[in-house]
């Protein structure tokens, strides 16, 4: 796999550049996307020698670099740009002289909004078949039913005795989530509580665990529910540990879907999180909307009830056991809690913007304990579910 070794912006008086250094030559695919600007180029999967944390400097009007997984067999990196620019040229040159590397080159020159409009490619749509086709929009352009399809029940699997819980890594691969005061990525975060709770889960014999990912890799938020859709799921758990901008809030907080968000913090986040697949340059222009509300009809009515139930319960353990914030049950319209069939809550674990919960969050005992609490929840939980059905 080639590896990329080190990434370099430059300024020039009438361009701006970016340079990757590679193992190896690489082919690559160029996308622009608008609001917010965005360019976007595409390789096959790399290796990454960057230092923690690595961030270039910023010259001219790029404003942001992303890079990781986008899915299996394509690294992605972003590039964000406060004005409109224009990839003037692009190069692969061959190691020379001193430079042992290949080295990728792009050229950046600033442009208009009617000529970066004009010249925009449309991206990849990268989801499996099911998924493009529910969120493709008819020839029409008619949302409602371009909609129709997620609305569908999927196929349940044949059930077994086993309760089905999806654990949803938050973030990953091109869209690192929030960074912390040290440095460290929510996704390497939620990865690591994830594996640990599944493995708790799958050692009590009652739960058959489905991860939404099990590596550093881009999921697009609707794809994450559909993969619970498609697995039955019975429960849904975001994993997530976000920033504050007051760097003193700290402590774990559940969140479930709600119209109204309970307080404008919830807002914001949910915000936040729902820009995860702008960040990862995902093109959402083919998607239909769906973040608007849908049919909120008696089924999807049990499953806000259930996930409120499953909520209260985690909050009440939580507390117990760690730091919870004040009102730690909140509601937002987060789009990844949104399949209508499966009861869903979003787990914020901690701040990573507050050095206290950035430190809990990085040590494998804290984590533990953690992942202990939510499997002492889930077990609750379909305690009562079945005592209900066995009545
Ligand atoms: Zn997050």
């Amino acid at each position: 796999m080639p590896v990329v070794q080190s990434v370099r912006i430059g300024e020039h008086p009438d361009y701006t550049r970016f340079v990757m250094e590679l193992s190896d030559q690489v082919e690559f695919n160029l996308t622009t996307l608008a609001d917010p600007y965005r360019v976007v180029v595409d390789f096959p999967e790399l290796g990454w020698q960057l230092p923690k944390g690595f961030n270039p400097r910023m010259y001219g009007a790029l404003s942001g670099f992303r890079y990781g997984l986008f899915k299996t067999g394509v690294s992605r990196i972003v590039l964000d740009a406060k004005s409109p620019v224009q990839i003037k040229n692009t190069m692969m040159l061959a190691p020379r002289g001193q430079v042992k590397n290949w080295r990728f080159v792009m050229d950046l020159v600033p442009t208009s909004r009617a000529n970066f409009m004009a010249m925009m490619k449309p991206a990849e749509y990268p989801t499996p078949a099911s998924v493009s086709a529910a969120a493709a929009p008819n020839v029409q352009g008619n949302v409602e039913q371009a909609r129709v399809p997620v609305m569908t029940p999927p196929k349940k699997p044949n059930k077994s005795s086993k309760h089905i819980v999806v654990l949803d890594a938050g973030h990953g691969g091109v869209d690192p989530g929030a960074s912390g005061v040290s440095g460290s990525y929510e996704k390497h975060i939620t990865l690591a509580i994830a594996r640990e709770l599944r493995d708790k889960l799958e050692r009590t014999g009652r739960y058959k665990v489905v991860m939404t990912r099990d590596r550093d890799v881009f999921i697009p938020l609707r794809e994450r529910t559909a993969i619970a859709r498609r697995a039955g799921a019975d429960l849904f758990i975001s994993l997530h540990a976000d920033t504050f901008k007051d760097r003193g809030v700290r402590g774990a907080s559940v969140y479930t879907l709600s119209e109204r968000a309970s307080d404008k913090e919830a807002q914001a986040l949910a915000d936040r999180e729902n820009k995860a697949d702008l960040i990862a340059g995902f093109d959402l222009t083919s998607t239909s909307d769906d973040l608007s509300f849908i049919l909120l009809d008696m089924a999807q009515r049990d499953t806000k009830n259930q996930s409120s139930r499953f909520a209260e319960t985690l909050v009440k353990d939580l507390s117990t056991s760690s730091k919870v914030l004040r009102n730690p049950h909140r509601f937002a319209g987060f789009a990844v809690l949104k399949a209508p069939d499966v009861p869903a809550v979003l787990i914020e674990l901690g701040f990573l913007s507050n050095k206290y919960d950035e430190r809990a969050l990085r040590s494998k005992s804290h984590r533990t304990k953690l992942a202990e609490t939510i499997k002492t929840s889930i077990n609750r939980y379909f305690n009562r579910i079945e005592e209900a059905n066995r009545s």
